[in-house]
């Protein structure tokens, strides 16, 4: 039986073969007796699975040894808290407004940055351009700088990080990669902090990845929990308290599968990257050369991820989801703040699924003409 393919922007679809292993090895671990679930975080089963987990993401992402890794809870939403009480020394924040997360993000650092600056924005174009990085001017002195690298509802990527250094700042810069971590490389140079939810790109919902540069651990607001003090939960190898377990181990099965993934000579996330970057092609290609859909988004920051897209005649939205259930193209359906609709085409996602959207673009304009 072919599994239907899954368009959702998150909880999105985790690869088929992680699943199966999942459910191979739910009732009873490396002949353990017990399943993830069930085990003690401090023990020897679940240690090595941590392990693993931490030293295949360290690997995949090659993240260098002076960030720690910390697989935290409570989402991106929760480190939207998390940054500014750790980084914020209370001083003032820069943040880069690109779309509906990072407008989040400086919204609730508010609550805990002495002084929150919008050093750029995009939000006169409706949010279907990123600011050029030449024209941001950060603030003298600021904690870091915030920028969302993935704007999940918007469809808009950086392809590029900014180089808060060749602007003239001393900034750490601050990601959320929640909803392209793993798609493609990083350049750590230019990253203080970044953080992601596992539930876009590296498995079920639950995990929060945290990757921080050691010499910005230590210096959280009194007020900050305690299990969320960066410093604490570095100390403790995210064990202040017990870890999100099946998550990590998700996790680790994903990072195992990505690490395996190969297209011509490059292999993990280099071979995630080329595949990602033909999908993406392959769909705006076929959204450009219509009569009937339409994305806003400028050419150089379409997101390789989350393709919003519109139907020139709204009154056909219902039947062309109908259409697409029929054909086991799933959760199409686009945010409600944007409308229309959106393909979110993840790791997960097979060329070959972005194949049949298209497949079903071209049909159903055919149909409809
Ligand atoms: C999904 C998402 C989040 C929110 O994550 P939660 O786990 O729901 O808190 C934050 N930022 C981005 C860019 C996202 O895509």
């Amino acid at each position: 039986m072919q599994r239907p393919y899954n368009f959702s922007a998150g909880p999105a679809a985790i690869p088929e073969e992680v699943l199966q292993r999942a459910a191979a090895e739910m009732l009873d671990w490396h002949g353990s007796g017990m399943s993830v679930m069930e085990m003690s975080h401090r023990g020897k089963e679940f240690l090595s699975i941590y392990e693993a987990a931490e030293a295949g993401l360290r690997s995949l992402l090659a993240v260098p040894q002076h960030f720690k890794i910390l697989f935290m809870q409570g989402g991106g939403l929760a480190e939207n808290a998390i940054v500014p009480l750790n980084l914020s020394r209370a001083a003032g924040v820069d943040f880069v407004v690109t779309g509906s997360w990072s407008q989040k993000s400086q919204k609730e650092a508010r609550k805990y940055a002495s002084e929150v600056n919008i050093v750029a924005s995009g939000e006169s174009s409706g949010f279907t351009t990123l600011p050029d990085p030449a024209s941001w001017t950060p603030s003298v002195g600021a904690s870091y700088l915030h920028i969302c690298s993935n704007e999940t509802i918007n469809g808009i990527e950086f392809h590029e990080l900014p180089d808060l250094k060749a602007l003239g700042s001393d900034a750490p810069l601050v990601i959320d990669f929640s909803s392209h971590v793993a798609s493609r490389p990083v350049d750590w140079s230019r990253v203080g902090l970044a953080f992601g939810g596992a539930q876009k790109n590296l498995g079920p919902a639950g995990l929060t990845i945290v990757v921080v540069r050691e010499d910005l651990i230590g210096q959280a607001l009194p007020a900050c929990p305690s299990a969320f003090d960066y410093k604490l939960v570095a100390e403790n190898h995210s064990m202040f308290n017990t870890p999100p377990t099946w998550g990590i181990y998700m996790a680790g099965l994903t990072f195992d599968w990505l690490a395996r993934q190969s297209e011509g000579s490059a292999r993990g996330i280099a071979a995630m990257e080329l595949r990602n970057i033909a999908k993406a092609e392959l769909l705006y290609g076929a959204i450009d050369n219509s009569d009937l859909y339409l994305n806003k988004v400028a050419a150089n920051c379409r997101s390789r991820m989350n393709v919003p897209f519109f139907l020139r005649d709204e009154s056909l939205n219902d039947a062309f989801l109908a259409g697409a259930r029929e054909r086991g193209l799933l959760q199409l359906k686009g945010h409600k703040s944007v409308g229309g609709m959106r393909a979110s085409i993840y790791n997960a996602m097979p060329l070959a699924g972005v194949q049949a959207l298209v497949d079903y673009l071209r049909e159903f304009e055919k149909t409809r003409a």
